[in-house]
Parts: structure tokens; sequence; C-alpha cells
């Protein structure tokens, strides 16, 4: 390898950039990783509830270690604490412009909606959880909600909650989604629409932040917060890296794991191609909100779905008093709230119970910040498929990483789908830089 300051250069310390960095460093490689803002984690974001002392997370909250094998192995190397999630107690649906708190739709429509679960699972049945899902003739079902559910001539309720839970889940209005997305969701958890919703098991006991801190302060990686990537630039020996500061270091390979509506603003030279610059060239539909809220005079536990300013309601947990800890969800296009005004929890809790006050919210607004600039990827009709494939492609020694490009069911909604794509990414520089397998780790204690 050549003289470079670090063996290799990641850009991003969420759980990608810090995976691919730390499995780097564990075979014997010198790795910096630059992140942008002043804190680790990127999506993986907890924090104090503003003006309360109870820990909130602004994104990633949920995993499932029966089916997330590389979140199960990090818990495990790591022996990070988690905590069973407690299924909801009460349900509260707004469809066909009504309130019902015991069947999600009029008994009329089961029909209808027992079809649409069937469709559902029968797609969801095309998708390998084993393979990456570009690698399967699945691109016929990279089409419109919409194009989607015609057939079944799907009446108003039910298409309120269908709808609903693709917003959700999807941070997008469900028109302007690709099918493709929540179909490898439903594919992660046994094709099931049910079990997608009963897979939300575990939560981690100290937060996100906790598996993402111990990896970096158990590794020998090099980080430097505050420092954004704006240059990668490729010469015969190596990569350049230049910060906004105008500070360059040099590295034998760079691994570039930002979110992707950010990737084009990072200049590369020599340019990245064709097919990523046309990838990567405008923002995806994921625009979604995460609203937390402490909220009282609402049934236990509650579970909510509707077309309103939060299209999902779910429950953290019980507070002291009587009051619940409320994640909610919406997204931009749907609605267009102030995601951290109290004003906007209060209209969302009120939509599903007029009596429910809202005595704190907090949000961190992914979509205004520079870093993110929306929530998860999710793609347009037609645009799902290919891109993954496009971007596992290496461009020389410039390697991608991020839940984003994960080529697995895991993708954009899950930090599986962050370790999975940061391991990978990993293994690409290895075998790029001919690192033997049996390569000694370095001490990162100074001697
Ligand atoms: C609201 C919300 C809810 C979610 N819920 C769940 C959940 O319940 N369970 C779950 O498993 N997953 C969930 N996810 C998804 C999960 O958070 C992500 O898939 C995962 O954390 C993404 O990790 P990443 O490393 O790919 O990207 P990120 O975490 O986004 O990390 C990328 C990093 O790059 C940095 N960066 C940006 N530009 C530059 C630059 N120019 N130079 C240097 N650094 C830069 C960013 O600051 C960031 O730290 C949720 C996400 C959101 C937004």
């Amino acid at each position: 390898m050549p003289e470079t300051d670090f063996d290799v250069v990641v850009a991003g310390a969420g759980y990608a950039g810090i995976t691919a960095a730390r499995d780097m460093c564990d075979r014997g490689l010198s790795v910096l990783v630059l992140e942008a803002s002043e804190r680790v984690g990127g999506r993986a974001y907890t924090s104090l509830f503003s003006g309360r002392d109870e820990l909130v997370e602004h994104g990633a909250q949920w995993i499932n270690q029966t089916v997330s094998h590389n979140m199960r192995r990090e818990i495990q190397r790591y022996d990070i604490g988690t905590v069973a999630d407690v299924p909801p107690e009460s349900v509260t649906f707004f469809t066909g412009g009504e309130r019902r708190t015991t069947l999600p739709i009029p008994a009329a429509e089961l029909g209808k909606l027992e079809s649409a679960w069937f469709r559902l699972y029968d797609a969801a049945r095309r998708i390998s959880a084993a393979i990456p899902v570009y690698d399967q003739p699945v691109a016929d079902l990279d089409i419109s909600t919409d194009q989607f559910f015609a057939p079944l001539e799907l009446p108003r309720a039910t298409t309120d909650l269908l709808y609903s839970m693709i917003a959700a889940h999807c941070c997008a209005p469900p028109e302007a989604v690709s099918m493709l997305r929540p179909l490898e969701q439903l594919a992660a958890f046994g094709s099931s629409p049910y079990a997608m919703f009963g897979g939300l098991t575990e939560k981690f006991a100290n937060g996100t932040a906790d598996l993402i801190t111990t990896m970096i302060e158990t590794s020998a990686l090099e980080l430097r917060l505050s420092s954004p990537v704006t240059h990668v630039t490729q010469g015969a020996s190596g990569v350049t890296v230049t910060t906004a500061s105008g500070g360059v270091v040099s590295g034998s390979a760079c691994v570039v794991a930002v979110p992707s509506n950010v990737i084009r603003r990072i200049e590369f030279l020599p340019r990245l191609s064709e097919e990523k610059r046309a990838a990567t060239a405008e923002n995806h539909v994921g625009r979604g909100y995460k609203i937390s809220m402490v909220v009282e005079g609402i049934p236990p536990r509650p579970l909510c779905l509707g077309p309103g300013p939060l299209q999902m309601i779910v429950t953290v947990r019980e507070l002291a008093d009587g009051a619940w800890l409320l994640s909610g969800f919406g997204c931009q296009g749907l609605s267009d709230p102030d995601p951290t005004s109290l004003e906007t929890a209060q209209e969302a809790i009120e939509f599903y119970f007029p009596e429910g006050r809202v005595i704190a919210s907090d949000a961190h607004d992914w979509n205004r910040d520079p870093w993110f600039d929306g929530t998860y990827r999710i793609e347009a009709p037609g645009r799902a498929h290919a891109f993954p494939r496009i971007m596992n492609v290496p461009e020389g020694r410039v390697f991608f990483a991020g839940s984003d490009m994960a080529p697995s069911v895991f993708r954009s909604f899950w930090m599986e789908g962050a370790i999975e794509s940061g391991h990978l990414a990993a293994g690409q520089v290895l075998a790029s830089l001919n690192v033997p397998a049996a390569r000694e780790r370095k001490s990162h204690i100074a001697t």
C-alpha cells in the first residue's frame, strides 16, 4: 500500500460508517472517520427529551434480533442491554371519515381488506430475505401504490387504513412510493403485514446510542466530529479527502457512508459514473416526521392509524401519573406541520383522541437538517429496484455504504441495513487492498 495518512478514510459516523471502520480496524488497518455533525449515530439519535429527564429516540428505535442477524451479532459481541417492547392495549383507527376503536374498517369492507392482505402477502412472498433484492426478478413490483391495488377496487375506509400504514412506514405520501419498498418490509417479516407490526419486539435499554458508542470506544478507529467532507479526489496511489475547513487527509481508499440525499453535495474527482450521478441527482421521497409526545387523557398503551396529521401513533412507554410517552409518524405531502411545535402534536392527538392533552413534545427535523435532507431512502415508482445495485459498485478506490443502499430487505428502514452495508463495504475495501485475512490487529494503546 502507498504512504498515506491513514489506510482508509470513512465519511459519516452512522451505523454504516462505524461498522465499516470498526471491521477494517479489526483487520489491522488504520482508519479515520470524518463526521459532519457534532455527534455520532446519524439517524440513530438518542437524546434527552427537551426540558425533561427521560431519553427519547428522534430516529431509529425498534430492533428485532430474531430476523436481524447483523444486529444480533453486534449486540452479542458487545453485550448491549435490550428491553422487550410491550404490545398495544387499545386501538384507535380513523378510516372512511370515522373514528373506530374496534374493527379498523366497516364490517362490510372486511372482505376487501382480506383480499388486499392476500395481494400483499403473495407479492411479498416473491422476495427472498436471503439474497440481494436487486438480483431478484421483482422489478415488476417497482410500481405505484395505486397501480398495485387498482385491480381490487378498494373502498374508502380500507384504502385509508392501508395507505396510512404505508405513509407511516415509508415517511412519504403513498401515491409517491414504489410498492417494492413496503413489500421488502413485509418480506423481512415472513411476508405478513401483521408480522411487520408485531415485529417491533425490542428496544435498546440505554438507547440506540449505546451500541454505536461502544463500537467506537472499543475500536482503534480515529474519529473527528464537525468535519464535513467536501471533496474526494482519487490519484494513482490513493485518495485525498478534503473537509469544509480545508483540512486534507489521504488514504489508500475511502468509504462514503453519508445519507444518499447528500452524496451529491460531495465533489468527486474523477466524477462518479453517470449511473451513480443520475441515481443521486434528486432527493428520494422519504420526508417524514417522528414526533415524541407526553400525553394525558388517552386510553392505555394506544396504537393509532389514519390519514390525520400523524398517520401512525405508537406507545413508547408509560410514565408516572397516567401519562404516556408516544411516538407519532407523519410525512411531508400529506401534512406539512412544524414537527417541533407543541400545537402540531396537540392537533395530531386530537384527531384520534378529542380529550387527549399533550404536555410536552420533541422532534428532530430530519428534512431541514443539511446532513440528511430527509428521513430514510424511499424511491418513487420505477427507481427502487436498481438503486442499491448501482451504489454497491465501487468507483476505483471509493466505496459506498449506508442503510439507504443495503442490498437486502432491511434497506433504509432498519439499522440492520446500515450494519449489513458497512460490513459489506469493509469487505470490498479489504479485498481491494489485498489485506490478508490473518493480519494482526494494531493496538490503539499508546506505548
Ligand atoms: C424517523 C426515523 C425512524 C426510524 N426508525 C427505525 C427503527 O425503529 N429501527 C431501525 O432499526 N431503524 C430505524 N430507522 C432507520 C435507521 O435509523 C437508519 O436506517 C440507519 O440509522 C442509517 O444509518 P447509516 O449509517 O446508513 O446513515 P446515517 O445514520 O444517516 O449516518 C450518516 C452520517 O453521515 C453524516 N454526514 C452527512 N454528510 C456528511 C459529510 N459531507 N461528511 C461527513 N459526514 C457526513 C451524517 O451526519 C450522519 O451522521 C429510522 C430512521 C428515521 C429517520
